[in-house]
């Protein structure tokens, strides 16, 4: 049967040629066994909100025989116009903030000139100017890994993406830069995506009072600790998200399901937990800085929740295996310039410290 279907791929069939193919986006592993330290896609290691345990019980299954609510008009869009001093029709909500992204590069990048973002950064962007037939161009890192804002002003580009602090690297690019970028693209959308903003970056958002072509994409995967809930949002300008929403109502109505907008409210409406999970994410990020750095580690400040680390002897290569094979799952590219780097995921304290043990063996 296998081999039928491998020869099938190889003998083309008449309908190919006009197939839309891509290279689709890999996503980190998620391993099927349990017992393994899982610090390879930026989940959250802290549960969500004891809020949003007491949501999910409250809620009725009947209620799934209707459709759900648009999402602009739920709770959900309420609080977090609240949370973040702006109007309801200032924010959009999809299913994770790769929704919302993909919208927003089927919406907003529409010209012929190319759309600018990092060689190395999200490596879904390239997938969906692939898959929607966006000209694009990657702009080089400068060899400290950050982005250089030179770079995405006055070039005649076609819309830019980037995400602050920059993934994988970590590395945050201050407010004033961004605002220049902002600034010199009046005629393109500049998309902020900000997935890791709070882990102790500053966000760009105050400056959508000053510009109307900026798009702030936020997530609930990382620091609300809710990657299975699939909820993201943008913030921008009333005008911006009309037109979001136009592309959104023209492929699927009924992104969001009934309990992903109940228990994100619920989320949204505990600060205080939220708060407190953030600061433990970047206290334990601070420690596990110092412990990879006596280990050898090299690595760029980090304003995400990673590390995004290189050993001065040992290759990442081979570091990823080893771990692995103590149940231990970081990531890992086999790209270049960042061949040699691994990104590790904080973790708990206890977590991180069974990783520091198993690196002090691999190492030695
Ligand atoms: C994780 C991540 C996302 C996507 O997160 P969702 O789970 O789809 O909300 C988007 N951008 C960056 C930079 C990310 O790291």
């Amino acid at each position: 049967m296998k081999q039928s279907v491998a020869a099938e791929r190889k003998n083309k069939m008449k309908w190919e040629e006009n197939v839309r193919k891509v290279v689709p986006y890999i996503p980190g592993e998620q391993p099927r066994e349990k017992d393994v330290i899982k610090l390879n896609t930026n989940e959250c290691p802290y549960p969500p909100s004891p809020m949003v345990e007491k949501a999910m019980e409250e809620m009725q299954y009947q209620d799934l025989r209707l459709y759900p609510e648009f999402p602009e008009k739920t709770p959900l869009a309420a609080h977090l116009a609240k949370y973040h001093h702006v109007g309801e029709e200032q924010i959009f909500i999809g299913v994770g903030s790769d929704d919302v992204l993909s919208m927003a590069f089927l919406t907003f990048f529409n010209s012929d000139r190319p759309v600018f973002f990092p060689d190395i950064t999200y490596s879904f962007y390239d997938v969906w100017a692939d898959i929607y037939r966006i000209p694009y161009e990657v702009r080089p890192l400068d060899k400290n890994f950050r982005i250089r804002k030179e770079d995405y002003i006055g070039k005649n580009c076609g819309g830019v993406i980037f995400p602050n602090p920059n993934a994988p690297t970590g590395v945050l690019m201050e407010l004033s830069d961004i605002e220049e970028i902002v600034k010199a693209n009046s005629d393109n959308v500049v998309i902020i995506d900000e997935a890791y903003i709070d882990f102790g970056g500053t966000t760009c958002l105050p400056l959508l009072e000053k510009y109307d072509n900026l798009l702030v994409v936020r997530t609930f995967s990382k620091s609300r600790a809710m990657a299975g809930g699939r909820i993201g949002y943008a913030v921008g300008n009333e005008k911006l998200l009309r037109y979001l929403n136009d592309a959104k109502y023209s492929v699927n109505s009924y992104t969001m399901n009934r309990p992903a907008l109940r228990l994100g409210a619920a989320s949204v409406k505990d600060e205080a937990y939220f708060q407190e999970i953030c600061g433990k994410i970047v206290r334990t990020r601070e420690r596990s800085e110092k412990e990879l750095a006596a280990l050898g580690f090299t690595f760029p400040a980090s304003y995400g929740n990673f590390i995004f680390a290189s050993h001065e002897k040992v290759r990442a290569q081979e570091i990823f295996e080893r771990l692995k094979e103590k149940h231990i799952y970081v990531r890992h590219w086999n790209k270049a310039r960042i061949d040699n780097y691994l990104r590790i995921t904080i973790g708990t304290d206890e977590e991180m410290d069974a990783l520091f043990a198993a690196l002090r063996e691999i190492i030695a």
